[in-house]
């Protein structure tokens, strides 16, 4: 296993356009792209912060997994992203550890990603995401 660096920690907000004005006009960060995810259900916003971006993330419906998400727990940090080389051997490697997948295969993501996720049950309270570029 072998992770090259957090690629974005991924945050559950209720409003997104709310979110982004804090990061906008208190942080100081620029959001440069703006995206839905159908299949998750989500709207996300992203920053750049040096190698890492926010993910800012907003459920287009209640029932999506952010949504329920923030019916659960609130709103706040909901997942780590760790660039890897490869998503689908990392995920056959953490299986092999015993590792609870959520994805058994690498599926499309936001920004043209390969993603998958590991099951929080696994790691610790954080859900986990494997994440590489595809071009
Ligand atoms: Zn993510």
């Amino acid at each position: 296993m072998k992770l090259n660096k957090i690629e974005h920690i991924g945050i559950a907000v209720k409003d997104i356009d709310v979110a982004i004005k804090y990061y906008q006009k208190v942080l100081g960060l620029e959001c440069y792209n703006i995206e839905e995810v159908k299949d998750q259900k989500v709207r996300t916003a992203f920053f750049m912060v040096g190698e890492t971006k926010i993910e800012l993330l907003e459920s287009l419906e209640p029932d999506g997994p952010i949504g329920k998400f923030i019916e659960k727990k609130g709103e706040g940090v909901h997942h780590i992203a760790f660039a890897v080389d490869n998503v689908m051997d990392s995920l056959k490697e953490a299986e092999e550890k015993g590792v609870q997948l959520i994805d058994k295969a690498p599926r499309k993501g936001a920004e043209n990603m390969n993603i998958a996720f590991l099951h929080p049950k696994s790691t610790f309270g954080v859900l986990t995401e494997f994440c590489e570029a595809s071009e």
